[in-house]
């Protein structure tokens, strides 16, 4: 999608500090980290939010949120109990949602955990 900041970066076309790519997915640093570690976690393919998705999308949005436990720990996050990490999406620019490409938010590494 022209314009858009996250198809520039799955295009290699903006930098970004990727930490994982797959066919379908890429996560990278955030560029104002809101956290400790503060992680986002898009869909390859242009989408602007949850709701923008149905049925049709019900498999790779499931691998999406599986793929986020392994990201966050692999990432920084603290396993265990006394560990774990946020996850935030907004959906829509009337509620903050400034990039309007599908994204989760993984935010994790505050003091004590
Ligand atoms: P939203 O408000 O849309 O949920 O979150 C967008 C996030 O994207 C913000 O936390 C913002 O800091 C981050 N962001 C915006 N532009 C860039 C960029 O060019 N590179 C990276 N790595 N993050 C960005
Ligand atoms: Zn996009």
């Amino acid at each position: 999608m022209k314009n858009c900041i996250f198809c520039k970066i799955v295009e290699k076309k903006l930098p970004a500090n990727i930490i994982f790519e797959d066919d379908y997915f890429l996560a990278f640093h955030d560029i104002k980290p809101a956290a400790p570690v503060h992680l986002l976690l898009i869909p390859k393919k242009h989408i602007e939010s949850i709701n923008h998705t149905d049925k049709n999308d019900e498999i790779w949005l499931g691998k999406m949120l599986l793929l986020i436990p392994k990201i966050a720990f692999d990432n920084g996050c603290k396993p265990g109990i006394d560990g774990g990490f946020r996850i935030i999406n907004n959906c829509g620019a009337a509620v903050g949602q400034e990039v309007l490409h599908l994204h989760f938010h993984i935010l994790g590494g505050f003091v004590g955990s």
